[in-house]
């Protein structure tokens, strides 16, 4: 038995070709649901965390929409991201339960509306890059900038977008509540689509414009509840060498010190897979006894060697 933290990718909960109805939402948990079912069912304790970019980015154009027609104030990016984890959180909470529930397993499921500590100094404010909401022409993007004081950028060629920094993450503020629920039993969801982006100044806790990378918080869970494995989701099957050239070749077992090295080669495409073999490494360095990067559809065999899977170097003493 082994306490394991998965990440779900954005396939996990909507498909790249969908709009994002409820119903294919659920259908795509419910998919989801039936791979961790059977992780939990062969006796491993489970958290699980998500991304949001698709929901996210809905909630802003709602918001937007609904401040143009009728002068509802729109939220902070934090605020949505909250609103995110609830409706995402609850989607996995019910169709787990009702999972579990049918084949007689009686586990409680919840999901933590989850805080992520940034630091006000990461290098990461004074470049924001992560594109967030809706496309606007040139000139109302000066406009909304000047009101909002957003900071805008041309998305190659497809008009102006509200970029935001992408913070590393540097505690999860509900670690001890997720702590105690895992130990009682509960599957608990958390830090969904990275979490909501907090610093604190002088002890006061307050919310930041801002995305953390999903991968990244998942790591920063996992290392903190001590889990033995990280597996993160996604919906290729293994992390490939070269990839999409020739010479392609995919991983099954590597050691954090060569991903370390793969990872200076510039082998992984930043925002996609090279956040995810980074928060492997950084798990294994932290402690972790097995971080995996596999598709969704292998996520129960993955405990059993499907996947691609970083490991600690044969030497303990090495520094990762
Ligand atoms: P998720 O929503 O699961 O975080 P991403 O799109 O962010 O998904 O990352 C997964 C994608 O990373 C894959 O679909 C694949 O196209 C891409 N990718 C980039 N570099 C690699 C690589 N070296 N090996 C495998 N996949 C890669
Ligand atoms: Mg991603």
């Amino acid at each position: 038995m082994a306490r394991v933290v998965v990440a779900l990718g954005g396939n996990a909960i909507l498909q790249r070709n969908q709009v994002g109805t409820i119903e294919e939402q659920l259908e795509n948990v419910s998919r989801t649901a039936v791979q961790l079912a059977a992780i939990v069912k062969a006796g491993h304790e489970i958290v699980v965390t998500h991304g949001n970019g698709p929901q996210v980015g809905n909630l802003l154009l709602q918001n937007e929409e609904a401040f143009r027609s009728a002068g509802i104030p729109p939220m902070p990016l934090d605020v949505c991201g909250a609103e995110s984890q609830g409706m995402i959180g609850y989607m996995l909470q019910r169709t787990l339960r009702n999972d579990f529930r049918a084949s007689g397993l009686l586990r409680e499921v919840v999901c933590v509306v989850t805080q992520v500590l940034v630091r006000r100094d990461d290098p990461a404010f004074s470049n924001p890059t992560k594109p967030v909401g809706p496309f606007y022409t040139a000139a109302r993007a000066e406009r909304v900038s000047s009101q909002r004081g957003y900071v805008m950028k041309e998305d190659a060629g497809r008009g102006w977008r509200r970029v935001v920094p992408s913070p590393d993450p540097q505690a999860i503020v509900e670690t001890e509540s997720i702590r105690r629920l895992v130990e009682s039993g509960c599957v608990v969801i958390a830090s969904g689509g990275g979490g909501i982006p907090v610093a604190l100044d002088d002890g006061v806790l307050t919310g930041v414009e801002a995305v953390i990378d999903k991968d990244l918080a998942a790591q920063r869970l996992a290392t903190d509840l001590r889990a033995a494995v990280l597996l993160i989701l996604t919906d290729v099957e293994r992390v490939a060498l070269d990839f999409g050239r020739p010479s392609q070749r995919f991983l099954d077992r590597a050691t954090a010190v060569e991903m370390r090295r793969h990872l200076k080669e510039n082998q992984f495409k930043p925002g996609s897979m090279q956040p995810k073999v980074e928060a492997c490494v950084r798990f294994i360095a932290a402690g972790g006894q097995e971080a995996i990067v596999t598709s969704l559809d292998k996520a129960f065999d993955a405990l059993s060697g499907a996947g691609t899977h970083i490991v600690p170097p044969a030497d303990d003493g090495v520094d990762v």
